[in-house]
């Protein structure tokens, strides 16, 4: 989809020193070597994949797909890339997302400084030398003066710990950390554990050859239809036509992207003839104008169960047998307080005769036995087992790569009772440490690759400010960042999020505390948030010269 570029040949040796480290070869990574090599500072960087693409190298399940426009879903920052890469469908697949980090780190360069297959263990910072020193599961070791994490929001899958499974003589294997070499199911007896966005996608594909297939649900989810086609013409027209002003207008939204039924209106000020004709329009228009076209859905109670009456009147209109309906029908948490997922024929998908529906709550999960999955009812015999359960999201990248700020701290202990982030990129004792998309910054509620961009100009943009006024330390200070903490907590409970037993809550993973893991105030919000803190001197950091200080 692309003009061709030579290809970039990654790093084969450690150097001792760099101006910057990045952990993490994702979207946010690559853009952040590009970045970073512009201030003229060396940068270098480590990956645990085999390539660049981050979420989109790990999750190669069937029917992988983003749920954001391909046309928003892109990098803003070369006008020559915005030119040369053509998008072909309206919700990009995994592999042309991957194919376009791919052709991005070729045209830059940007293997040259990554040494890939490479794991951070630990990443400690030495106060007397202001510098940090990374090291790898293959040995090596540098320093750094910055050290910059684009580790991802949703990268740490879970475990699937289910008894038994160290029995079972079948393969299984996790939509999150799928196998390059590919998996076969067709014709064979397939188990998917799991409902949330990664097994809506992985089912109906898997469904069309499987020999069977039964799906094990622990909680029904809200999903509409994506309604995925080539990308319309008159859609790329309106993009490009005009794009740094359609870039601005997208940086002035709450989520990095637009809907036709985005409103600031509430329900109530619509009349009822009015609200079902949007309700209506927004099943048609699919992609999250269902969340979007009344303002108050995920705030006010009667709006939203009218929102649940409505989805659970078109589920009843797909799904042909009344019971398996009933049990699609999510309960027990508002519309949208769970990450809305879409589709392409999810719940079509339980008309098939190859398709079984288990509630696991009326019949639950025993164990896994050496030829399947043995529930309190029966067992089901399986060929593939797929666990789509979800990750460890926000923290799990974080806490995984040793970190040790100032006299030795420990981040995992630092955030045992939740995270504090300033800003979502910074944390009290942990100097020159940035971490891109962090907790409770917009990342997950907007478009990840516009969030990505604006954090690491962001991080950049404070490195030369840094260097320009003779500072070389920078520390989140305390005070604010439980300003910001409290802030981000106080925008979540207003809202309705706070009921759902989401991964927004952390609430996935047994013993994670329970708190609203990201910034719902709106990207535009926040980037008007990181542009006040940049005016006043990066307000709510301390900045010192830690030489001057040493030799003074
Ligand atoms: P998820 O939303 O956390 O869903 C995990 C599913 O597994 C849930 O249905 C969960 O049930 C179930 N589960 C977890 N542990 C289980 C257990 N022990 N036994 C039975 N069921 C269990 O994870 P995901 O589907 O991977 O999606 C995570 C996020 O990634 C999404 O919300 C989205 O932000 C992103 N994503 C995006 C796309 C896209 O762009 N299209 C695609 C995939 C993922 P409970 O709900 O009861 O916990």
């Amino acid at each position: 989809m692309s003009t061709a570029v030579q290809r970039s040949e990654p790093a084969t040796t450690v150097p001792p020193h760099a101006d910057i480290v990045v952990i993490g070869a994702g979207f946010g990574g690559i853009y952040a070597h590009h970045r970073f090599r512009k201030l003229g500072m060396s940068v270098f960087g480590f990956e645990q994949g085999t390539d660049v693409g981050g979420t989109w190298y790990w999750n190669r399940y069937p029917g992988a797909r983003c749920d954001v426009e391909s046309v928003d879903y892109c990098y803003s920052f070369s006008d020559d890339l915005l030119d040369e890469w053509q998008w072909s469908e309206r919700f990009s697949t995994q592999p042309e997302i991957l194919e376009y980090a791919t052709y991005v780190a070729d045209k830059f360069d940007l293997r040259r400084d990554i040494k890939f297959e490479t794991k951070v263990v630990s990443c400690r910072y030495d106060e007397a030398a202001n510098l940090w020193t990374v090291t790898t599961d293959k040995g090596d070791s540098i320093t750094c003066h910055y050290l910059v994490t684009t580790v991802g929001c949703l990268s740490v899958p879970k475990d699937p710990e289910f008894e038994g499974l160290e029995n079972f003589k079948g393969q299984w294997v996790q939509t999150g950390a799928w196998p390059k070499e590919g998996v076969d199911w067709a014709g064979k007896n397939v188990l998917v554990i799991g409902t949330g966005s990664s097994a809506i996608q992985t089912i109906p594909e898997v469904a069309k050859t499987a020999g069977h297939l039964t799906v094990f649900q622990r909680t029904a989810n809200y999903s509409v239809p994506a309604y995925n086609g080539p990308l319309p013409e008159h859609r790329r027209e309106e993009v490009f036509a005009d794009y740094p002003a359609y870039l601005d207008m997208l940086k002035h939204t709450r989520g990095g992207q637009t809907f036709e039924l985005g409103t600031d209106l509430r329900a109530a000020d619509f009349s009822p003839e009015e609200q079902r004709d949007r309700l209506e329009k927004a099943w048609r228009y699919g992609r999250w104008n269902l969340q979007s076209c009344f303002r108050d859905i995920t705030i006010n109670e009667d709006t939203n169960q009218m929102v649940r009456e409505f989805f659970a009147e078109k589920l009843r209109g797909i799904v042909k047998d009344p019971a398996t309906a009933e049990k699609l029908n999510p309960k027990g948490y508002p519309f949208g307080t769970k990450r809305l997922c879409l589709d392409s024929d999810y719940f079509e998908t339980f008309n098939r005769p190859n398709v079984d529906l288990v509630d696991i709550n009326e019949e639950p999960i025993v164990r896994i036995t050496e030829s399947g999955l043995q529930t309190s009812e029966k067992e089901y015999p399986a060929d593939l087992i797929i666990f789509a359960i979800g990750f460890d999201a926000m923290t799990g990248p974080l806490v995984n790569l040793g970190i040790e700020g100032r006299g030795g701290a420990s981040l995992t202990e630092a955030w045992q009772d939740g995270p504090e982030c300033y800003l979502g990129i910074a944390a009290p004792g942990f100097p020159n440490l940035f971490m891109v998309n962090g907790p409770s910054s917009v990342s997950v509620l907007s478009n990840m690759i516009l969030t990505l961009e604006h954090h690491v100009d962001w991080v950049a943009d404070c490195i030369e400010y840094m260097r320009g006024n003779g500072f070389d330390r920078l520390e989140a200070r305390k005070d604010a960042t439980h300003e910001w903490a409290a802030h981000t907590e106080m925008v979540a409970n207003r809202t309705l999020f706070p009921k759902a037993n989401s991964w927004y809550m952390g609430a996935n993973v047994e013993g994670k505390p329970r708190m609203f893991l990201a910034y719902i105030g709106g990207f535009d919000n926040y980037v008007a948030r990181f542009n006040e803190v940049a005016a006043k001197g990066f307000e709510g950091f301390d900045l010192n010269r830690s030489k001057v200080e040493q030799t003074a």
